[in-house]
């Protein structure tokens, strides 16, 4: 990942452990899925349940993997939006 955006020169990793913060969006969002899927098959098809499992255990792995450059991607966007604090980007944060 870049340190800085190319565009517009805003620091993404602001701090060590920035990026904890997208586990929740990662994780909350893996587990919304697995949950909406998994009553969309218990209710709508007569899958067996070991097929069912399976199949769930590999969107759990996979569908996180996946899109954790999203979820940074989020982070970085609610961060921005909530936190007006910080400094607006400067030219010379670029060469840091
Ligand atoms: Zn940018």
């Amino acid at each position: 990942m870049e340190p800085v955006c190319t565009d517009c020169g805003i620091k993404f990793q602001r701090e060590p452990g920035y990026f904890l913060g997208s586990i929740y969006f990662n994780y909350g969002l893996t587990a919304l899925l697995v949950i909406v899927v998994y009553f969309a098959i218990f209710f709508g098809t007569n899958l067996p349940q070991p097929q069912v499992l399976w199949s769930l255990t590999a969107v759990c792995v996979l569908f996180p993997i996946w899109f954790f450059r999203y979820a940074r991607s989020l982070w970085v966007g609610m961060d921005r939006y909530f936190d007006r604090t910080g400094n607006p980007p400067q030219k010379d944060d670029q060469e840091r």
